[in-house]
């Protein structure tokens, strides 16, 4: 037997065995088997839609932050570091996000992802950063940010996970999308505008891979005492 073969009869194996318990998913409320139960997985706690809930949201049960909650502890931190922009912690921080930008290679438009690896989709994140002239700052505020709106909320997912990947949502909207925009002629005289709009997946491990390229660079910014 070959070693791919021997792995999926292992796999089938641990399916089946997974069946047997029918357990229900561990989110209060929901009346789904868990993936291990249904046959379909080996998550022996949680359904097939709570999966992939935390896949997107990095938390099995808590929605992503919208930009109208992230927003008003956006501008308050970068107000806040750009007042302490002096401070040894803040240039270093900066320093940090400057560094990633640097070594992120060629931004690739939103047209051409397809096929890179979750790390490379999430270089091609700061290097459209980059592209854009996004103030070095600004990815600091987002996550400076995120972990506010998480201590201000009265029922958080308190795991690094849901910071990690909420964080990386910010970055991915911050980092925007490709628009183009071109005239064509009509068959029947005249010229039309036609636009193409895309905006790069937000997929769960890329959102991953650039939450932890910010949380190295900025989770030391938490030990700072910022002026109200
Ligand atoms: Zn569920």
């Amino acid at each position: 037997m070959t070693l791919s073969r021997q792995r999926k009869s292992d796999l089938k194996r641990r399916l089946a065995e997974g069946r047997d318990d029918s357990r229900y998913c561990a989110v209060i409320g929901c009346a789904q088997l868990t993936t291990a139960s249904q046959g379909k997985g080996l998550n022996r706690l949680y359904c097939r839609s709570h999966e992939d809930h935390r896949e997107r949201h990095g938390s099995y049960i808590k929605r992503s932050y919208t930009a109208g909650q992230l927003g008003p502890h956006r501008a308050e931190a970068l107000r806040a570091l750009h007042a302490l922009s002096k401070d040894p912690l803040v240039k270093q921080a900066r320093l940090g996000i400057e560094t990633l930008y640097a070594t992120a290679g060629a931004p690739v438009d939103a047209f051409r992802t397809r096929g890179l690896t979750p790390e490379e989709r999430a270089r091609v994140t700061w290097a459209r950063l980059r592209q854009s002239g996004v103030d070095p700052l600004e990815p600091l505020a987002a996550w400076l940010a995120v972990v506010a709106v998480i201590k201000a909320d009265p029922q958080p997912d308190g795991r690094s996970e849901f910071l990690i990947v909420q964080a990386g949502k910010l970055i991915h909207r911050l980092a925007g999308g490709t628009h183009k925009v071109w005239q064509r002629e009509r068959p029947k005289g005249g010229v039309e505008v036609i636009s193409l709009h895309r905006y790069p997946a937000s997929r769960g491990r890329v959102l991953r891979h650039v939450g932890d390229n910010l949380a190295a660079v900025a989770e030391p910014l938490e030990l700072m005492r910022f002026p109200r």
